[in-house]
C-alpha cells in the first residue's frame, strides 16, 4: 500500500511508461506496472514526470517591485542598481514579506520548490535579512529556500558594508555573498573576494558571489575567487554567478582560466534572461550577448546550472518563476540547439543546480524526496521547447498545484477539433 502512484510516467532521462510509488513523502518505487494499492492515484498519460526546478540565482527581497518608486529608463544594470537604491529605504518588513510570499505562490505553480536568493546587505537596517529569514520559515513546508548576504554596494564600497554583511550572517543567512567587480577598484574587488572566502572558511559557509556581471574582458574576478577557494579549502562550495566578462574575454586568457576554475570545483551559475536583457548595453553594433561560455565550461567538467535572477523589479521588467523560459533563453544566447545541447540545458535547471545548491535527497531514485512536477509535454526536448503547462507539482508526495492542460478547441472546416500541444506535435521517433 503506497500513499500516492503516479501512472505512466515519461522520466527525464528517456526512459518511458514507468510509475512512480511514493510512501512516507519519499519515492519507494520506480518500475513499470507497479501492482499495488494507493490512496491516491494520478495518470501522467504518457507525459514527463520530473523533480522540480530549481533557481540557485535569484533576488526575493527585489520582486515584483516593478514600478517602486519608478521604472528603469535607460534599462542598464547601472541605473537598476541606482533604483533599488532609491527604493530601499523605503522598504517595510511587511511589504518585503507580502510581496515575497506572493512570489512563492506563483514559484510552485511553476514547479519551482527550490530556489537561493540573495539579500541586500548594504541597508544597515538589514530588514531585507528580517523579512527574508521569516519568509524562509512561512514557506519551509513547500520551498526550500537558501539565503546569501549580499553586498549589493560593495563589501568596501558601501558605508557599513563589512559590518552589516557579518551582522547578516550572525542573524541566520546562511551563505556568503560578494561584487567584487562593484568595488571602488580592481583591487579593491580582489581584496573584497579574499575577505569574504576567508569569512566562509571560518564559518563554514557556502560562497556565491555576483562576479565579473560586466562587459570588461579585464574584469577577472573569477580567477581571483578560484585561487581563493583552493587557497581557504572551498573545493566545490564557491560559486560564480554570472560570470559575463568571460563572453569578452581573449581566448588564451580563457584557456588558461577554466582548467583553474575546474581545478577550484566553481559551481558555474549562469542568468542568461539577465545577462542577454543586461549586457552589450554600451555596445553599439555588433552588441555583444554576454551570456559566459556555457558550452565551453560544461566541457571542461564544471557543473553548470540557469538562474532567473529577477522577475518583475529594477533589473527585469519581465519573467514568470518559469524556469524554462530561463532554459528556452539559455539554448537561444548559447546557440545550445542540438539534442544533446538541450538535455544538458535541462539539467541545468534540475539536478544541476540542485548540485550547485548542495541539495540532499533530490531527483527520481527510490529513497528520494517525492517532490515531482507533472508537465503537459512528453519529454525534457519538448519541456524546454514549449514551456508547457505544470500539470500537477507534488512537495513530500502531497499535491500542492495543480494546473489544467492547456487544450485548444478550434472551429476550423476538416480541421481537428481539439488540439494539445504538448503531445500532437511531437517530432517523428
Ligand atoms: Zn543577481
Amino acid at each position: 500500500m503506497f500513499d500516492l502512484i503516479l501512472r505512466n510516467a515519461n522520466l527525464p532521462d528517456g526512459r518511458e511508461g514507468f510509475d512512480i510509488a511514493i510512501r512516507d513523502g519519499r519515492i519507494a518505487a520506480v518500475e513499470r506496472g507497479i501492482k499495488a494499492e494507493a490512496g491516491e492515484v494520478i495518470d501522467a498519460s504518457g507525459r514527463l514526470v520530473s523533480p522540480p526546478f530549481c533557481d540557485p540565482h535569484f533576488h526575493m527581497d527585489a520582486t515584483l517591485s516593478l514600478g517602486l518608486p519608478r521604472m528603469n529608463v535607460s534599462g542598464t544594470l547601472l541605473e537598476g542598481i541606482a533604483l533599488w537604491g532609491e527604493l530601499r529605504p523605503l522598504l517595510t518588513k511587511e511589504a518585503l514579506v507580502e510581496r515575497a510570499l506572493r512570489y512563492c505562490d506563483l514559484a510552485v505553480s511553476q514547479g519551482l520548490l527550490f530556489i537561493r536568493s540573495h539579500v541586500d546587505t548594504s541597508d544597515p537596517r538589514l530588514v531585507t535579512a528580517e523579512a527574508l529569514l521569516e519568509v524562509r520559515e512561512k514557506v519551509a513546508p513547500y520551498i526550500d529556500l537558501q539565503l546569501v548576504a549580499f553586498p549589493q554596494d560593495g563589501y568596501f564600497r558601501a558605508a557599513e558594508g563589512e559590518a552589516a554583511l557579518t551582522r547578516a550572517l550572525d542573524m541566520g543567512i546562511e551563505i556568503v555573498g560578494g561584487i567584487p567587480h562593484f568595488e571602488r577598484t580592481m583591487e579593491e574587488g580582489r581584496r573584497s573576494v579574499e575577505a569574504l572566502c576567508r569569512i566562509a572558511a571560518e564559518r563554514g559557509l557556502r560562497v556565491d558571489m555576483h562576479c565579473d556581471e560586466t562587459d570588461d574582458p579585464l574584469s577577472r574576478h573569477i580567477e581571483t575567487l578560484a585561487a581563493e577557494t583552493i587557497r581557504f579549502g572551498l573545493k566545490g562550495r564557491v560559486a560564480g554567478s554570472h560570470l559575463t566578462s568571460m563572453h569578452s574575454m581573449d581566448n588564451y586568457y580563457v584557456s588558461k582560466l577554466i582548467p583553474l576554475m575546474a581545478e577550484a570545483e566553481i559551481e558555474v551559475i549562469a542568468n542568461p534572461l539577465i545577462n542577454i536583457m543586461l549586457q552589450g548595453r554600451h555596445d553599439t553594433y555588433p552588441k555583444r550577448r554576454g551570456l559566459t561560455r556555457v558550452r565551453e565550461l560544461m566541457a571542461a567538467g564544471l557543473n553548470v546550472s540557469f538562474g532567473q535572477d529577477c522577475t518583475m523589479d529594477p533589473w527585469y521588467s519581465m519573467g514568470s518563476a518559469d524556469m524554462l523560459e530561463v532554459a528556452h533563453m539559455g539554448i537561444h544566447v548559447g546557440q545550445l540547439s542540438g539534442i544533446e545541447d538541450k538535455k544538458r540545458v535541462y539539467e541545468a535547471i534540475t539536478v544541476n543546480s540542485a548540485r550547485a545548491m548542495g541539495l540532499e535527497g533530490y531527483g527520481l531514485e527510490v529513497g528520494c524526496k517525492a517532490d515531482l512536477v507533472v508537465l503537459q509535454a512528453a519529454d525534457v526536448i519538448e519541456a524546454v521547447r514549449l514551456k508547457p503547462t505544470r500539470l500537477v507539482v507534488l512537495k513530500g508526495g502531497k499535491v500542492v498545484s495543480r494546473t489544467p492542460a492547456r487544450i485548444s478547441s478550434l472551429t476550423l472546416d476538416g480541421r481537428p477539433e481539439v488540439i494539445d500541444m504538448g503531445l500532437d506535435y511531437l517530432p517523428p521517433a
